[in-house]
Parts: C-alpha cells; structure tokens; sequence
C-alpha cells in the first residue's frame, strides 16, 4: 500500500485542477458512497474541479440520489477527457469500468482505492487492502493522511459505504470497523435514518417483484459437492412488468444467502437485455470469488460477481462444476 505516493499524487495537482473520481459499473453504496465521502474531502481541501461518474446509464439508485456531495456526479460523457488526476474506488479490475477504461490511458497519474483481493493492481498507485471490508476504511484512510477533518457530510458518505459492504455490521471481521463507525456517528450523522432511507425503503412494486423472484428460487441440495446451491433470476421484463429500476435486485440475495440448506446462494439479474449480472455468495463451504474470477468476474471469498449471457439455466450449468472445483 502506498499511502505516501497517493498523498503526493494528489498534493502535486492545482486545486483548480480537473479531478476526475470514478467508481463500478452499476455502483452500489460503497462505490458511491467511498467516492462522494472522499469528494466531499478533497472539496474541504479546497479542490474546485472535482467530477465523479460511473460508466453506464446515468441511472443513479434511487435511494443515493440524497448522498452528500451527489451534487459531483456527472454522466459518463460529461467525464473529464484529459484530468490531471485519476481517483478509482471500489473497483477491482478495468472491466467494471466499461467504456471509461480507455480513460486510465493519458498522462494523468491513476490512483485506485479498493479492497478486493482480485484487485488486479491496474492502477499508477494501488490502496488496494483485502482487509479492509469496504473501500470506504480504505478512503477514510487516506483522507486522515491528507489532514481532512471528518464533518457529517463526509461521514454520511462513508458510512452508507461502510453499512452496504458490511450487510449493515453483519459481516464485520475486525473491531476496527466499530472503531470507525463510532467516529462517523460522532459528527451527528443518525444511523437509524440512514438505515431506514437507504436499505430499508423501497417502491411497492420492488416488493411484487421480490415475491415472484423468490417465489421462483430453485434448491440444489447435492451441489457444491453436497454443501448445496438455491439459485433464482430476475428477467428484464420482470423489472419492466414493476415498472422497476435494476438496483431493487441487489438486495435479494440477502433472503437467498439465508437459506438453511444451502452453502451458495445464486442471484442471476439481467440489468440490460441479454446481459447477467450474477452475484455468487457462500457460508464458507466455497471459495465464490474464484468462482467468480474463472467467470471473468471478481469479488471476495463469500461475496463475489461476475456478467454472464445467455438463459438462467445456462449461467447456472456455468457455475456447477466451478462449486465443485472450489470448495474452501
Ligand atoms: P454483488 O453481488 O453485491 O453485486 O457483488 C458482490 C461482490 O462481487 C462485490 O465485491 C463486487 O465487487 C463483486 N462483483 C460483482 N459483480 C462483478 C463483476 O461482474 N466483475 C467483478 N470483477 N466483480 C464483481
Ligand atoms: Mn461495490
Ligand atoms: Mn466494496
């Protein structure tokens, strides 16, 4: 990690210069979250030519819309084309930054901030820590190290960042994660609202759909070399038929992964017509990020993702004997 090179990269640009942060494809609170946070920070700095995006529809999940600073946010073609400074966050590989990829090719120095342990080091200067359990530890780092003072802004940034990845403290590893939580709260932020706008309040429609979805989960009990798999899938024309925005599929795995007689746990989403977005979980019986990354995807041990064409059916053939190849 290289705290001190990431400090000068960004300590050697004007503040008046053209600062270019983007986060993943489809980005989720951590994304957003840890890139808006670390905004807000470079914008207390004094920095004036800040732009954040993300590759893709300008689509930004409802419940983001509200985030601090999301005021940065332009469309991917409104992305500086020639920066002086490249800021990256939650982003474990160029794929999942899509068209903006061939942005990382000019002369401006690309710093990238993330905590997957696929993260395939494509950056000048990689903060890349498999400990850390969202980019947001990994932002909130680097801003202490540039002298921003946490206000409730920031915080609200990094802590919707840190509540996504986290599964709202569910999968903490470390006390360091309460240590940073702690912190955040204590600019005045409110936990229980955050909780309730952010992961708690959906469109009635995003609830039908959610019923059919579940309704149509398949269990595998001999998969996974017997650990078993309970898989579903979310058709474009599902989210149509709700009239629904794609971000209302992420938080279905979470009732999926909680099923007692299964190890994985399968979403398969198709955000765009003929494209699948899978998102792969395990209890530990399986090693799903090298899943994921024999997938061309990516993620981490228990959590992983990667896109997929073709039906359902055919994703989770895919996925079959890959469970079986990699079991923990
Ligand atoms: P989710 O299932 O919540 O979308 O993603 C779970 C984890 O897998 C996250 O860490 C995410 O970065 C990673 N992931 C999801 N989809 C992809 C993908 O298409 N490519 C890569 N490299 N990683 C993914
Ligand atoms: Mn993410
Ligand atoms: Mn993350």
């Amino acid at each position: 990690r290289d705290w001190d090179a990431a400090v000068a990269a960004i300590r050697s640009v004007p503040l008046d210069a053209e600062v270019q942060l983007i986060c993943h494809v489809n980005p989720d609170g951590d994304a957003l979250g840890s890139m808006l946070g670390f905004a807000l920070g470079l914008r207390q700095l004094g920095f004036t030519g800040l732009r954040a995006t993300f590759p893709g529809e300008f689509d930004v999940p409802e419940p983001y819309r509200a985030l601090p600073g999301a005021d940065l946010l332009v469309e991917e073609r409104e992305a500086y084309a020639e920066p002086a400074l490249i800021l990256i966050f939650d982003v474990a590989s160029e794929s999942r930054l899509v068209g903006l990829a061939g942005r990382l090719d000019g002369a401006a120095p690309v710093v990238v901030l993330d905590h997957h342990a696929s993260n395939t080091s494509f950056g000048d200067v990689n903060l890349v820590d498999p400990a850390a359990v969202a980019t947001s530890v990994v932002a909130d780092e680097l801003l202490v190290r540039l002298g921003v003072e946490l206000d409730a802004e920031i915080a609200e940034c990094l802590y919707v960042a840190l509540a996504t990845d986290t599964g709202s403290f569910k999968f903490v590893r470390s006390p360091s994660v309460h240590t940073l939580a702690a912190r955040l709260i204590a600019t005045g932020i409110s936990p229980g609202e955050i909780a309730r706008r952010i992961f708690d309040t959906r469109p009635f429609g995003a609830m039908k759909l959610a019923g059919e979805v579940l309704g149509r989960a398949l269990l595998e009990p001999e998969a996974a070399g017997g650990h078993g798999m309970v898989w579903t899938y979310a058709t474009n024309a599902d989210l149509e038929r709700h009239h629904q925005r794609p971000y209302v599929l992420d938080s279905l795995i979470d009732p999926v992964r909680g099923v007692a007689e299964a190890d994985v746990a399968v979403v398969v989403k198709e955000l765009v017509p003929g494209e699948w977005s899978v998102s792969l979980r395990s209890k530990g019986g399986v090693d799903v990020s090298a899943v994921a990354v024999a997938l061309g995807g990516g993620g981490h041990r228990l959590a992983a993702g990667f896109t997929a064409y073709g039906t359902p059916g055919e994703v989770i053939a895919q996925i079959r004997p890959l469970l079986d190849a990699n079991l923990a």
